[in-house]
């Protein structure tokens, strides 16, 4: 049964699996790996909002992710959010897609979407792509299930320090919302009845500069091997970088932080220099499966390359060492 409740109190009274854009649900069902009820919030009110305000951004938890990718106010404020938005799946999908979903959305390990498998999430005794392919999963071992964490915008407002707001007004920080990723039946932390109303990130700085960037292993309408976003404050003089918030997804089944990044760069000039040796700290604590080695090999180039984006004109370039004067002397 399908029901199609109009408030956000009916929605979470509801009884059945909450469907937003259904991306993700309709194809889980259609394989056979859920079934049962749904609880559609295509008639919900207030599930639209879109506020900025002194205190942040609010954004509706049913506004789709191409309206985030591509709202001049997300565009100018919090250009490396719009970047991450814009650079997932496919138009159709982000136009479908909404932001709760997003969060909210299950893993692509292949042997989870196996009706016939019976891997650690749904109740099996062990990982089966522990123990057989993961070429795709993590190389950050933090867990019994090692399936990346799938969403891109998850990662992205870790990095914008966002709150998520449920039915009953309390409000969860992005790590809370996820869990840490030590129950392998857990891809997230609510439990039925709990409904995502929005999200809201504080105010950036005037001063930030952001990029988002992920590795992938082809062009389009692919989850990242790797995906990386950056924030960056200048102090005014553009000599110093005061602030950095570097988080990256695709290689642990959480979204994370990157602090040893982040301290690499704050207090230094921002030059490539400083911005490689940063970069080259991401790895710190990576712990990869057999067939994921490779990503330990992507994640530097990735990290530098968000970070010179993000930096654009604002990185200082060294002048070239002086060239010795010319002798006239011609060596043999
Ligand atoms: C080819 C392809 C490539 C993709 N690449 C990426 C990628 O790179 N990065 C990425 O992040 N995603 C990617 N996606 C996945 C896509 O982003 C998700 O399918 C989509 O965001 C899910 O949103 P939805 O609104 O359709 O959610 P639904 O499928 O409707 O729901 C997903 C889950 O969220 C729950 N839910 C939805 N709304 C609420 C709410 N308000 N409160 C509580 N629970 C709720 C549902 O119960 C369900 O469990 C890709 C998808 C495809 C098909």
């Amino acid at each position: 049964m399908i029901s199609f409740p109009k408030s956000i109190e009916a929605a979470a009274a509801g009884k059945g699996t909450l469907r937003a854009g259904g991306t993700d649900l309709q194809e889980l069902r259609h394989l056979g790996v859920h079934q049962g009820d749904l609880v559609d919030l295509r008639d919900v009110a207030g599930l639209d909002r879109f506020e900025l305000d002194e205190a942040g951004l609010h954004l509706g938890a049913g506004l789709s992710l191409a309206t985030v990718a591509t709202d001049p106010r997300v565009i100018d404020g919090f250009s490396g959010l719009a970047q991450a938005a814009g650079g997932l799946a496919t138009p159709q999908i982000r136009n479908r897609a909404t932001l709760a979903g997003s969060l909210l959305q299950e893993v692509r390990c292949w042997y989870y979407r196996n009706p016939h498998q019976s891997c650690a999430k749904k109740g099996g005794a062990v990982c089966l792509a522990r123990q057989g392919d993961h070429l795709f999963h993590a190389c950050f071992d933090r867990g019994m299930c090692v399936a990346p964490h799938p969403s891109t915008m998850a990662m992205a407002l870790l990095a914008h320090d966002a709150q998520v707001e449920l039915q009953d007004g309390s409000r969860l920080d992005i790590p809370t919302l996820l869990g840490d990723g030590s129950d392998p039946r857990r891809t997230h932390a609510l439990s039925p009845g709990q409904v995502v109303v929005a999200v809201h990130l504080p105010l950036a700085e005037p001063l930030e500069r952001a990029a988002y960037g992920r590795a992938i292993s082809r062009a389009r309408a692919e989850w990242p091997l790797v995906e990386v976003i950056a924030r960056l404050w200048l102090d005014k003089k553009g000599k110093k970088l005061t602030e950095a918030r570097v988080a990256i997804g695709g290689v642990a089944n959480r979204p994370f932080a990157l602090p040893a990044v982040e301290a690499a760069l704050v207090g230094q000039e921002p030059t490539d220099e400083v911005l490689a040796a940063a970069a080259a700290l991401a790895t710190q604590g990576a712990s990869p499966l057999p067939m994921t080695g490779y990503k330990i090999k992507l994640i530097p180039g990735i990290v530098h390359d968000v970070l010179l984006r993000a930096l654009g004109d604002g990185l200082i370039v060294p002048p070239p060492p002086p060239v010795p004067e010319a002798t006239g002397e011609v060596t043999p």
